[in-house]
């Protein structure tokens, strides 16, 4: 008996119109000229100059995977968030990237990485766009854009520049925190499995009864923290640029499928104007002991995509996508984000994004939006506008038109800065390097560091440098200005 030959499906344009051949063009003669109606290969060529969109302009180069969450703890006395109630599963997706580098760029390059999370709830999409790192550089909205630049390439040379990044940040000394822990191991996970995510931000909860408390997002990698050294950062970054990408598709592939402990720090609304610093400021955490972890529920990722570009690529992912229960606080760089974010997509994908797969949500869509480039569902209704009375939806008040807010007047001024007056930009940076680190990480530190520093940092930058590493920790700057001038 012979075997039959497997069924191969015959190639058809975009159209379903098949095709005559998929390898030759239509031409007068075999040496005569290519005719314009050889519409297939105007396809195919016209269809690869489109295939791009702009890649993000921070968080470019990443992956991801759709799995669950589930609630093993009960915080309803929390929130009323469907997603956070016992018992219950909610269908999800999760991002993580580097932020400076382009689309291409080696995983293992020094930097934060995005924790970005999409739970696809009973009441539209949640998602929770955070980092590997509980804390940011800057701390209002208006200096993000400039720090940004200072870590990308510059317009003259195109060229990343150790000097442009350390001008900026010892300028900007509330980034000492932040590159404390960005030069310190975590700076460079050894996968995305084996890092913790963080929210970084304070937001609200309210629950069922309408009390609100200010609560931080903790989620820690259940594969345990692991990280690369320097040295073994700057060869896998040569030997496997796509490590961390290759590392999350190979482990769900193969059944070995990550997971993630999610936990809560809760504040009482009203401990907020008391406490000892400013709780929404960004470049700050809170203490534990201040406000333990409480457990919340376990994401276990498991669904590669299959297509990098439909759900990874076009994932969408924006912190003002807040469900009832969730609300924002005063921090004011998430309140810069809640723009920022649906701003992004609407250039870089279109503003329709949110009918992509990856950003559709799973529960109802009653919206009265309508047309606009690429839009394929139609309107939800023929009468496109509110209040109307052809059944068209109708907020329902009496369930969600309860404001997720806090009370505040005043004067327009820009003085946010003499709100804490008393807190200081060192001290936490301090305490993670005195009291978390060991001798061996503190040594790793210093050695990251010179390093950083002695790769193109002129002076007076410099000089600027190791007294800045000085106001972390004097001891830890003396260590760093000798390994920099070598005594
Ligand atoms: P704790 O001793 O209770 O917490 C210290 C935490 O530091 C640990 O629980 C761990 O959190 C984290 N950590 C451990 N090793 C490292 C490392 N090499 N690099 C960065 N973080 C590490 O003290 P406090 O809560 O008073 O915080 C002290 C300092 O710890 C802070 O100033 C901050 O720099 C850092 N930290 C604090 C966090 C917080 O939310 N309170 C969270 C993370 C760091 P985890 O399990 O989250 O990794």
């Amino acid at each position: 008996m012979t075997e039959a030959a497997p069924q191969v499906p015959y190639t058809t344009n975009n159209h379903g119109v098949p095709v005559e051949s998929d390898a030759h063009s239509l031409t007068v003669g075999p040496n005569g000229p290519i005719l314009l109606q050889d519409h297939y290969l105007i396809e195919k060529m016209a269809q690869f100059n489109r295939e791009r969109v702009p890649e993000r302009v921070v968080h470019a180069k990443g992956s991801g995977a759709y799995g669950v969450f589930e609630v093993t703890n009960d915080v309803s006395q929390f929130t009323k968030a469907d997603l956070f109630q016992p018992g219950r599963r909610t269908d999800m997706l999760a991002r993580f990237s580097t932020v400076a580098g382009e689309l291409g760029s080696p995983d293992t390059w020094r930097d934060p990485r995005g924790f970005a999370l999409k739970f696809y709830t009973e009441h539209g999409n949640y998602d929770l766009v955070g980092n590997n790192t509980p804390i940011f550089f800057v701390r209002d909205p208006s200096k993000f854009q400039d720090f940004i630049r200072s870590q990308k390439r510059r317009p003259d040379n195109a060229l990343r520049d150790n000097d442009m990044q350390w001008d900026f940040w010892t300028l900007s000394p509330e980034s000492a925190h932040m590159v404390t822990w960005l030069m310190g191991d975590r700076g460079v996970p050894k996968t995305w499995r084996h890092m913790n995510g963080y929210g970084s931000h304070t937001y609200m909860w309210i629950n069922g009864g309408g009390e609100k408390f200010w609560i931080k997002y903790h989620i820690k990698t259940d594969q345990g923290i692991e990280f690369l050294t320097q040295a073994e950062a700057d060869e896998t970054a040569g030997a496997d640029a796509d490590v961390h990408r290759r590392d999350l598709y190979r482990a769900i592939a193969t059944g070995d499928t990550p997971s993630w402990t999610m936990y809560v720090q809760v504040m009482p609304f009203d401990d907020a104007p008391d406490y000892r610093f400013n709780p929404f400021d960004l470049t700050k955490v809170w203490p534990h002991g201040d406000y333990p972890l409480i457990e919340v529920g376990r994401m276990t990722l498991d669904k590669n995509p299959d297509d990098h570009f439909v759900h990874i690529e076009q994932a969408a992912f924006e912190p003002s996508n807040l469900v009832p229960g969730i609300g924002p606080s005063p921090d004011k760089m998430l309140l810069g984000r809640l723009f920022s974010y649906p701003d992004t997509h609407r250039y870089r994908i279109g503003p329709n994004y949110a009918q992509l797969p990856p950003n559709r949500p799973r529960s109802q869509v009653n919206s009265y939006a309508k047309d606009g480039p690429m839009r394929y569902e139609p309107a939800r209704t023929g009468r496109p506008y509110a209040p109307n009375s052809y059944g068209g939806p109708a907020a329902d008040v009496e369930r969600f038109g309860e404001p997720a807010g806090w009370q505040t007047a005043g004067e327009m001024v820009r003085e946010a800065y003499k709100l804490h007056r008393e807190d200081d930009d060192w001290g936490q940076a301090g305490t993670l390097v005195r009291n978390v680190l060991d001798d061996e990480a503190r040594e790793r530190l210093v050695s990251n560091v010179g390093g950083h520093l002695l790769n193109g940092v002129s002076r007076p930058v410099l000089d600027r440098a190791l007294q800045y590493w000085r106001n972390i920790d004097k001891d830890l700057g003396d260590r760093i200005a000798g390994r920099v001038d070598g005594g």
